[in-house]
């Protein structure tokens, strides 16, 4: 049979320049395919032919490079010249859909070498279905990385994995789909693996993990002044004022600037070089559209798309993700730092609630030896204050200690409308090593608005969980009044908390924050941790730092969310307002001794 004939030493791009044939549906340029137009492409092509040992191609590409066509060529040359089991995984079933009617419909019938192997998908019993293409001595199939049933079943010796970036970090609860899918190739071997994408955010790209594992190739080229090799860099690229139609790239040996119209030399000269180490059977290649052929995505395209994106975030991850191939590093705690925050200090004293608090909440941190408190007022918009932070020594497991809490608890704090405010919720860490002594303390004061909280360790946890019930009688029956404990979200909370640091937006510091509380405040960062071979951010400590103001913090940030619940959401703020303005004061009943049931009406009176 044709397709069991012994396979002949010819690469893709070999292949694909005697038989491919571009459709004038799909590509711009319709007829015989060139690798000469996009020189780029031959070396990535002819690592994925049988000629090469190289067991997996990691290609990160960016938009308008040609990347999409040499998978192509690779699925023709599978087809035409070296038949085998081959799996193409898609980011969606759906997606995979598409590009079998689309693109795989005109690859073969503009290809007669192709035509002649595949039977029209209409004729009966043909082999040919929306995912599976029979063909001599091998079969294709067609499956999207978001069902792991697609991913799973028989054996294939090739696998095209194209858009890595847009899989699911997880199928199924099945766990990985790259890792799944490649599970098929590893008893042949003489695999191909192809993986493909522009990449997505940095430490999360798929693309970007696999070409870092890899041997990392660039496209050196030679300057046209003095014939220096490099590779193509966005910051070498110039243009005068707002004019895109200027872009010249300047050399980084001689400093040289040359027009775009060098470029097709320039490719035709070039060569890719591995940066890293290789194993051998790895290789990565990673291009920018700097490189895109003449007539296709030009500089002055580049700098235009630039120009329109630099003042969007989202638009500027666009821009480097598809045109320069590189991955977009979101900054979060790294633009928040102790200093920054120093310098944008308010000049308001410490104790004291500047126009705009109208609720008082407070954040408890347990620790070995003492607690440490942190009171926050809130206005509209959630918009809040630091009024007070200190750390009450001593041991939690004696009474001495909570009774200074309990004077927090009792203050009135002066606003600068000459009326007081209580601490109206306050929430107490449980989740240390005095978890007894916590509830002991709480169990009082429920009606002062004391609860107990835990941080949960789950990602993506709602910021407050819903509340219950932890004391139980000796019949093991709930007591209604006991301890309520939330769990917390922290995860949730500290990213919203530093992404309004880092955007200035609504948390105020005054007179209360010293030095050492801006450096517990900023003494957690956000840091990659694997779950089934997939990063994901959470925050973590910095080396041996303290970081009791930021739990203080994310506690009383809760309080004022637990605190919300009980009030219309729209009219929250409003109502807050009215009450402090007509000067009824909180109805928390200033007390220096602990508090027992005496304290009722605390809820009904709001
Ligand atoms: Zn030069």
């Amino acid at each position: 049979m044709d397709g069991l004939r012994p396979e002949r030493a010819l690469t893709v791009s070999q292949w694909a320049d005697e038989h491919r044939r571009l459709s004038s549906k799909a590509s711009a340029e319709p007829g015989p395919w060139r690798t000469g137009r996009t020189p780029y492409l031959k070396e990535p092509m002819d690592e994925l032919s049988t000629t090469s040992n190289v067991q997996r191609v990691v290609m990160m590409f960016a938009a308008q490079t040609g990347k999409t066509e040499s998978g192509s060529n690779w699925l023709g040359y599978v087809i035409a010249h070296a038949p085998g089991p081959m799996l193409l995984v898609q980011p969606t079933v759906e997606m995979a859909k598409r590009l079998s009617k689309q693109r795989l419909e005109s690859l073969i019938s503009e290809t007669p070498c192709l035509a002649e192997r595949i039977a029209p998908a209409r004729a009966r019993d043909s082999g040919n279905t929306m995912f599976a293409k029979e063909f001599p001595g091998g079969m294709m199939l067609l499956t999207g990385a978001n069902s792991a049933t697609g991913l799973r079943s028989t054996p294939c010796r090739y696998i095209f994995m194209d858009e890595v970036d847009a899989f699911p970090a997880d199928v199924d609860g099945e766990g990985d789909p790259v890792s799944l899918a490649e599970k098929r190739a590893t008893t042949f071997a003489r695999r191909k693996i192809l993986l493909t994408s522009t990449p997505t955010v940095k430490d999360f790209s798929r693309i970007e993990a696999e070409y870092q594992r890899s041997d990392q190739r660039r496209f050196y080229v030679p300057c046209p002044s003095c014939g220096e090799m490099q590779w193509l860099k966005w910051p070498q690229l110039k243009w005068e004022g707002n004019d895109p139609a200027t872009a010249v790239y300047e050399c980084e040996h001689c400093g040289e600037r040359f027009a775009e119209i060098h470029k097709p030399a320039m490719l035709r000269q070039g060569e890719w070089r591995a940066t890293a180490p290789s194993d051998g059977k790895t290789a990565g290649f990673q291009l920018s559209g700097l490189y895109s052929p003449l007539g296709w995505l030009s500089w002055a395209d580049m700098v235009d798309d630039f120009l329109r994106a630099k003042a969007d975030a989202p638009m500027l991850k666009s821009f480097v993700n598809t045109r320069l191939a590189e991955t977009w590093e979101e900054d979060y705690a790294s633009k928040v730092s102790a200093d920054g925050l120093m310098a944008k200090r308010l000049a308001y004293e410490s104790g004291t609630c500047p126009d705009g608090v109208v609720l008082l909440t407070a954040g408890v941190d347990v620790q070995d030896n003492r607690l440490a408190v942190s009171v926050w007022g809130w206005g509209d918009r959630q918009v809040g204050w630091l009024v007070w932070h200190q750390e009450l020594m001593g041991d939690p497991t004696q009474v001495e200690v909570w009774g200074q809490l309990d004077q927090v608890l009792a203050t009135g704090w002066a606003t600068e409308c000459g009326k007081e405010l209580k601490i109206t919720q306050m929430c107490v860490d449980s989740g240390g090593h005095c978890t007894h002594e916590t509830y002991a303390y709480v169990r009082d004061r429920v009606r002062q608005g004391v609860v107990a909280i835990k941080g949960s360790s789950k990602r993506g946890s709602a910021a407050v969980g819903k509340g219950s019930k932890v004391d139980v009688n000796w019949r093991g029956r709930v007591i209604k009044r006991g301890v309520t404990l939330y769990m917390l979200g922290t995860d949730t909370i500290k990213t919203t908390l530093f992404g309004r640091m880092r955007h200035d937006d609504g948390l105020r510091f005054g007179m209360a924050a010293d030095d050492e509380y801006f450096k517990q405040l900023t003494s957690e960062k956000q840091a990659l941790r694997y779950v089934k071979g997939f990063p994901v951010r959470e925050w973590v400590k910095k080396s041996s730092e303290r970081n009791e103001a930021l739990d203080c913090c994310v506690y009383a940030y809760a309080a004022m969310l637990i605190y919300g619940r009980r009030m219309n959401r729209a009219t929250m703020w409003q109502q807050l307002r009215d009450r402090l303005e007509s000067g009824k004061q909180t109805p928390l009943r200033s007390r220096k001794q602990p508090a027992s049931g005496a304290a009722s009406g605390f809820v009904s009176n709001w």
